[in-house]
C-alpha cells in the first residue's frame, strides 16, 4: 500500500501493465524547476541564493533581505505550480528518452506535491505531449512505487533528483534499480557522494541507455 490514501486510489485507476516499470519524479528530472524557480520568486520580488540543498532558509524577501519561513515558501511554491505551464519546459533529451523507453516499459510519473495541483501539472504535461500517467503523493514515495510494481516481481527503475526519494524507494523497494538525475549538476556540490547503490547520472542521454539496461528493455 501506498501510504498516501489519494495516491493509492490513484494507482487503483491505472490500467495493469505487467512490463518493466520505469517510475519518474518531475520536477527537475523531466519538468525544470531549479532554473524557473528562481526567476519566479524575482517575479514576486524574492530571491533565491542556493547555500544548500533546500528551499527554506535560502529564499529571502529582495526588499528587506528576511528568509522566509517554510510556511511563506510553501506558499510561493503553490502559487508556482498552478503558473507552471509559463515556467517550467522539459528538460533537455527527457521527452525522446521517454519516447524510447516507453515502447517496452510502463512509464508512470510520481510527483511530490499537493494533490490539488494535478490537474494543472496533468494539462501542463499533456500540452507538452507528455502524456504519461501522473501521480501526486504528499507523503514518502517509497510505498507508492512497491504499490505500482505490483505482485509479480516486475524489474523496477526510479529516477529522482531528491537522495531521500531514492532512499525511500530502495527502504520499501529492495532490488529497484535507482537514478539520481538532477537538472542542474552544479547542485551535487551540497549533497553528499552517492551510495553505491544509487547510479548518478549528468543527463538524459547518459540515463536511457543505463535505465534500459538496468530493465532488460
Ligand atoms: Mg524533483
Amino acid at each position: 500500500m501506498s501510504d498516501d490514501p489519494e495516491t493509492a486510489r490513484q494507482i487503483e485507476e491505472l490500467a495493469a501493465d505487467d512490463r518493466p516499470l520505469l517510475v519518474l519524479d518531475v520536477d527537475d528530472v523531466i519538468l525544470e524547476f531549479i532554473r524557473p524557480f528562481p526567476r519566479y520568486l524575482l517575479s514576486r520580488g524574492f530571491g533565491l541564493t542556493l547555500a544548500s540543498f533546500r528551499l527554506t532558509g535560502n529564499i529571502a524577501e529582495t526588499a528587506s533581505g528576511r528568509l522566509i519561513e517554510q510556511a511563506e515558501v510553501s506558499a510561493l511554491l503553490g502559487d508556482f505550480f498552478d503558473a507552471q505551464a509559463d515556467w517550467q519546459g522539459v528538460i533537455d533529451g527527457a521527452a525522446e528518452a521517454l519516447a524510447t523507453l516507453g515502447q517496452h516499459a510502463e512509464i508512470v510519473l510520481l510527483t511530490a506535491m499537493p494533490h490539488k495541483h494535478r490537474a494543472v501539472r496533468r494539462a501542463h504535461l499533456d500540452a507538452l505531449g507528455l502524456t504519461y500517467p501522473l501521480l501526486t503523493t504528499e507523503m514518502a514515495k517509497g510505498p507508492a512505487i512497491a504499490k505500482l510494481r505490483g505482485a509479480n516481481g516486475r524489474p523496477v527503475a526510479f529516477v529522482d533528483d531528491q537522495p531521500a526519494n531514492l532512499l525511500s524507494a530502495r527502504s520499501s523497494v529492495a532490488d529497484a534499480h535507482l537514478f539520481h538525475l538532477m537538472a542542474d549538476n552544479a547542485l551535487r556540490a551540497f549533497l553528499p557522494p552517492t551510495p553505491d547503490d544509487i547510479i548518478a547520472v549528468d543527463n538524459w542521454r547518459e540515463a536511457a541507455p543505463k535505465i534500459a539496461s538496468a530493465l532488460e528493455l
